[in-house]
Parts: structure tokens; sequence; C-alpha cells
């Protein structure tokens, strides 16, 4: 018979959002601890927003090790943190939470790192004095504006309330016809948009016309095939990433601050894509 397990030293690290069991996280952060041999698990905590503050206190004076953060809590939780990245500080979200001892937490964001890792790994590009158009101007959407601000591109901003868009780049109207325009001249378009998640058609809103074998199209919407967009896009020739290499970077690059160890990446692709 097997050992019982879970056991009184057994540590654990999770994932809190509202809701939250459609989290891939779990998945992929057990497949992990379980290729390193680590006593760990890794568990989803639905947790309403009016108990964020408690529920993170709470967890963190329990012996937790690790928190993901998503939605609808990435902006909320700075609150509850003691120190922040300069990374948090810059996009205004937090993804990771990562103890300090005493109950007391460190916010940081592991978005921007694996939007970049990800794309280095599928189509990497010089992004350097480049124009970038993004779609989409939400959660997200900063941290990639912070990403690619890093890399040194030019960064010109769809979004459908137009306002947001000027926050984060050069805008551009939220029409097919300009988006194409700005597409032409790009080396790389994201759609950091929930746009395409749930459809077999490509979105009407999607520039496509301008994407070729010079262009890098990136989705970030999570989906276990390419969203239709993407396959379209490759259909033309250009470059493709989709949501799943950034899910998995933004989660390898939490795990190593939280363990202290080299996150197992096949493995975790591994659990991703089983989850
Ligand atoms: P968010 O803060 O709610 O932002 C949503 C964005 O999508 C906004 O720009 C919004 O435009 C736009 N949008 C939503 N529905 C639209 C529609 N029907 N037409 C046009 N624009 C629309 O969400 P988020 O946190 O940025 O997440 C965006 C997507 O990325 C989600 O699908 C999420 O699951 C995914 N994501 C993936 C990863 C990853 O690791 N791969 C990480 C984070 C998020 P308005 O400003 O006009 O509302």
């Amino acid at each position: 018979m097997d050992a019982p397990w879970p056991t009184a030293s057994t540590r654990f690290a999770g994932v809190i959002g509202w809701p939250v069991g459609h989290s891939l996280s779990p998945s992929m952060h057990n497949a992990a601890f379980r290729a390193l041999g680590l006593d760990w698990a890794y568990l989803a905590f639905p947790i309403a927003p009016d108990h964020l503050e408690g529920a993170v206190r709470g967890l963190f004076h329990s012996g937790c090790s690790g928190l993901s953060v998503t939605i609808p809590h990435k902006q909320a939780v700075i609150a509850c943190c003691d120190e922040v990245t300069p990374a948090v500080e810059a996009i205004g979200a937090a993804n990771t939470l990562v103890p300090l001892g005493d109950g007391r937490v460190r916010g940081d964001n592991t978005d921007a790192e694996g939007f970049l890792r990800a794309l280095d790994e599928a189509a990497p590009v010089d992004l350097r004095g480049q124009d970038v158009l993004m779609i989409g101007a939400g959660g997200a959407a900063r941290a990639i504006a912070f990403a690619l601000d890093e890399r040194g591109a030019r960064l010109r901003v769809a979004n459908r309330t137009a306002d947001r868009a000027a926050e984060l780049g050069d805008a551009v109207a939220f029409t097919r016809a300009a988006m194409e325009e700005a597409a032409s001249d790009c080396v790389l378009v994201v759609n950091a948009t929930s746009l395409g998640m749930g459809t077999d058609d490509v979105p009407t809103e999607l520039p496509l016309d301008a994407l070729g074998p010079g262009t890098v199209a990136y989705a970030i919407v999570y989906r276990q095939e390419p969203t239709p967009w993407l396959a379209a896009a490759a259909g033309r020739g250009a470059r493709t990433v989709d949501g799943l290499g950034m899910l998995l970077h933004q989660g390898a690059a939490a795990f190593a601050q939280w363990t202290g160890t080299e996150p197992p990446v096949d493995a975790m692709r591994a659990g991703l894509t089983a989850g």
C-alpha cells in the first residue's frame, strides 16, 4: 500500500481567484512537484472579493508556501502585500505572492516574464526599435506593455474602450481597417483580449490581411488548440505563439521563487496539456 499522503510535513501552495475551478495551475504545479519528488501540494482556493485580505493573511499565517493570483484579485491583492517588486509597481497588478516569514508577503508579477519567455521560445524576434501592435488594454495587456517596453519596442495599442489604449501606447482606432494598417508596419501583433477564446470563427474585429511571413501573431488566451485567429495567421505564413506558453512560463517563474529550485518546465508543460 502507498504511504499516506499528504502528511503533517507536506508543504502547500495554491491559486486564489473567484471563481477558480477552471484553473490549469494545479495540474501544472503538481506535475512539477511530482517531477522533482517534492513533498508539496498545490490547491485552488475560491476566495470572494470581500474576504481577500483575511484569506491571504490567514493562508500565509497557516504555512502557505506561495500563491498564484488570478481574476478578479490581481489589483486588489496589492493592498495585502508587505512589499512589492518594481514590476508590480509599474504594472499595477500582482499574480504571484511569496512568503517572507511571520505571515509577511511579497507581491510579484511574472506575467511579463512569462510573455517574453514564451515569445523567445516559440518565435524569437528582435523588438528593439520595432513597432508592435497590441489589441487590448486590460490587466494582462498592462503586463505585456511593461515587457515590450523592457525590450525597447514601440507600442501601438487598439482597445474597444479607446481611452484605456492611450494609457499604454500610441492609440490605434479599434476598427478592422485601422488595425490592418497599423499591423502592416509591425513585427509582432498581440491579441491581449479574450476575443476568440470560445469561438470557431476568426473574430471579424481582428486584423489578418496584414499578417504574413514577416510577422509574429501572439494570442494570450489559453486553449488546448490554437485560436481560429492564430490558425488563420499561421495559414498566411506568420509565426505564432499561443497563451499556454505564457501561462507555463509565468508559472515557472513563480515556482522558482517559492521553491528556490529550477522549475521542471517540460513536466509543467505536460501537466498543463493534461489539465
Ligand atoms: P481584463 O483586464 O478583463 O481585460 C480584458 C480586455 O479584453 C480589455 O482590453 C477588454 O476591452 C477586451 N475585451 C473583452 N471582451 C471584448 C470584446 N467582446 N470585444 C473587444 N474587446 C474585448 O482581462 P485580462 O486579465 O487582461 O485577460 C485578458 C485575456 O487574457 C483573458 O482571456 C485571460 O484569460 C487571458 N490571460 C492569459 C494569460 C496567460 O498566461 N496566457 C495571462 C493573463 C490573462 P475593454 O477595455 O473595452 O473592456
